[in-house]
């Protein structure tokens, strides 16, 4: 781990019932987090209010994704202003399964990004690579294509406020303290195949190395970097001792309170 606080989210995805939630959130409740670690779930949006009202404020609420502008005529969408509503303080975008399964592109990822981030939520912006993509050498190059989608938008926002889609002011000084990177290769979500620790480490430095030379040394040096694909509780203690590993977004093993809570308590 690096110097920034431990991060260390669980991404619930599209999983559980009034009564599963409930006994992970006692269960969540009931486990030793250590104190040091920035800890948060995204439950589906449609249990959120449900975890929000019984969670242990210790834990802290993400959504899995939200629209990319001001509520309104968006049948079956879910704005920014109604998750700060529901307590919520992260937002994840650009998660691998909206870009490959529901076909989100980059520049609207950029652009929810920059909306959640003007109206004071925190993103956890997802990057990786497909397997194919990294069998022919591509990987950082996919990274640094994604990172550029984010950072392009996010810097719209300090440089033109009035333009495309905003309409005015934004509601929240945007910064890059509110940004969480998630490096996520495609081929280890959900597959059981985690990433090697070199592995993890390597795209981890290539994308602190990007955000040096394109957004600010001071950005590059504060960041987390998170990695998920795969984490559970015995390959998380490993991956941690990482110096470019910042925590972890975790899928499946998050579904499970006492293996998360090994997770969240791993780098310590
Ligand atoms: C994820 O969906 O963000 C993820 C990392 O999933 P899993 O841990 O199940 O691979």
């Amino acid at each position: 781990a690096g110097t920034g606080k431990f991060f260390v989210g669980g991404n619930w995805k599209c999983n559980g019932t009034k009564d599963s939630i409930s006994k992970l959130v006692s269960d969540l409740n009931n486990a030793k987090l250590e104190a040091d670690v920035d800890v948060v779930v995204a439950p589906p949006f449609v249990y959120i209010d449900q975890v929000k009202g019984s969670i242990t404020d210790r834990i802290e609420i993400s959504a899995q994704n939200s629209w990319v502008g001001k509520g309104g005529a968006f049948t079956g969408e879910i704005s920014v202003e109604q998750l700060k509503d529901l307590g919520c303080k992260w937002v994840i975008l650009g998660h691998s399964e909206r870009r490959h399964i529901i076909g989100e592109k980059d520049d609207f990822i950029g652009k929810k990004a920059a909306y959640a981030l003007s109206e004071g939520l925190g993103v956890i912006a997802c990057v990786g690579e497909l397997l194919e993509e990294r069998e022919a050498g591509k990987t950082f190059d996919v990274c640094y294509q994604q990172l550029k989608a984010f950072a392009g938008k996010f810097m719209l926002l300090t440089t033109d406020l009035k333009s495309i889609f905003f309409q005015g002011k934004p509601n929240a000084v945007p910064s890059w303290d509110n940004i969480v990177i998630a490096y996520e290769p495609v081929w280890a979500i959900g597959t059981g195949k985690v990433a090697t620790p070199q592995q993890a480490q390597e795209v981890h430095v290539a994308v602190r190395d990007w955000l040096k030379n394109n957004v600010s040394a001071e950005v590059a040096s504060k960041i987390r970097i998170i990695y998920g694909g795969s984490v559970n509780g015995g390959n998380c203690a490993e991956l941690a001792k990482q110096e470019d590993i910042d925590g972890f977004l975790v899928g499946g093993a998050s579904l499970k309170g006492p293996e998360f809570a090994t997770i969240v308590n791993s780098a310590t």
